[in-house]
């Protein structure tokens, strides 16, 4: 989106190395049934393709915005290139953009457009930004961060309607106030490309249902990447994950497995983003936690977040520290080592980790 990096720059592999590979891709073209019984998958155009095996990875779509106005031009979402290229067009000095939802993609675009000199306000439902991993006082050193860059923030409060002849020209909030602004940006979570599995009559439930192994209820149908909804065995629970290495991860791990290896899921989910100069870095479960403590300090941003349950580490982010005490934090994580005596350890940074991993 900043354009620091060219199209070709992005792209997984070259056009070549498929044809080099031996697996024919067929792009622009959309798979719209799914025959499980048969084994049978079909184009919207009609071409037919037996399998024995079937991998869904379709992941999924932008959720849009249900509310009067939506349909106005300069209302962007973010999902493809094209998206992004859109965007960027809009990171002009002197426009005004407003983006509704302060998640991670939200806050992304926002720093980006500002870098590129626009003028940027984030509406968030939530008290406050990124409620669902932080707690208050660590979303409040963001927030404040993103301002002092010059981002504005609207929160608890939400998108009324959008006002505008044929291009966005304000947000109405639902608290009644307006907002002038040239675009709008919408982040607001995805919709599962999951209605080829409800066809094929997948187990389905928050992503279609799979084993540790990425097979879903049919046993020659897999799932892998934001579809899939897996048995994660590190932390003994069912996930659905929304993470570009967790989605490379399961496709590699569901082809092995397609081919017969037997594998189960061993990855601990991580997630990197880089805001402004701020280097995050997530891994782990951060959705169940009793306890937040932090590693350094705000002011010098550089910190380690992390996730307490039950004396336990389940998580953790880094911001702008050394990957030296990833591997630790990482094997604390895994390992599930009981901390609860060592809580000051865990917070004082000239502690070396490593050695809480001697006792476990
Ligand atoms: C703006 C943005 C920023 C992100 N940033 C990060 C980040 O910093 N770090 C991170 O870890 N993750 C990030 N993610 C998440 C990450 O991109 C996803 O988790 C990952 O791409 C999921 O891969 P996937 O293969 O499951 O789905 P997708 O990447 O969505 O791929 C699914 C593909 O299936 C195709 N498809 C769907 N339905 C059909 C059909 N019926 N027939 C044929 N084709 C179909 C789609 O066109 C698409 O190409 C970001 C996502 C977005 C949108």
């Amino acid at each position: 989106m900043r354009g620091q990096k060219s199209e070709e720059d992005i792209l997984l592999e070259k056009e070549s190395f498929y044809a080099e590979q031996g697996i024919n891709v067929l792009l622009g073209k959309r798979a719209s049934s799914l025959n499980a019984k048969d084994k049978i998958a079909t184009t919207e155009d009609g071409l037919e393709i037996g399998f024995e095996k079937a991998l869904l990875a379709t992941g999924g779509r932008p959720k849009r915005l249900p509310i009067p106005g939506a349909e106005l031009d300069g209302v962007h979402y973010l999902r493809t290139i094209e998206n992004s290229q859109a965007i960027a067009k809009e990171g002009v000095p002197g426009r005004r953009g407003v983006i509704v939802g302060g998640g991670f993609i939200g806050m992304e675009i926002a720093a980006s457009l500002t870098q590129l000199g626009a003028e940027v306000t984030v509406i968030e439902m939530a008290p406050y930004i990124w409620s669902r991993f932080l707690d208050e006082t660590t979303a409040k050193y963001f927030q404040s961060y993103y301002q002092d860059k010059g981002i504005s923030f609207f929160t608890n409060e939400s998108v009324q309607q959008l006002h505008g002849q044929g291009v966005v020209a304000s947000v109405e909030t639902k608290s009644g106030k307006r907002i002038e602004c040239d675009f709008v940006c919408v982040g607001v979570g995805i919709d599962l490309n999951d209605e080829l599995a409800k066809e094929a009559g997948l187990e389905v439930g928050n992503g279609v249902l799979v084993n540790e192994g990425m097979q879903t209820s049919h046993p020659d149908i897999y799932a892998a990447g934001d579809i899939a909804n897996y048995y994660d065995p590190i932390f003994g629970k069912r996930r659905r994950v929304e993470h570009w290495g967790h989605a490379e991860y399961t496709g590699q791990l569901a082809a092995e497995n397609m081919a017969g290896a037997g594998k189960t899921y061993d990855l601990l989910t991580y997630v990197f983003s880089d805001i402004f100069d701020l280097r995050l870095e997530f891994a782990g479960d951060e959705t169940e936690y009793e306890k937040i403590l932090i590693r350094g300090t705000f002011e010098e941003n550089s910190f380690v977040v992390l996730y307490m349950k039950d004396g336990k580490l389940t998580a953790y982010l880094s911001v702008n520290t050394s990957p030296r005490e990833f591997i630790p934090m990482q094997r604390l994580i895994r390992r599930k080592i009981d901390l609860s005596s060592n809580l000051n350890n865990l917070t004082d940074k000239s502690f070396d980790l490593r050695k809480l991993l001697q006792q476990g």
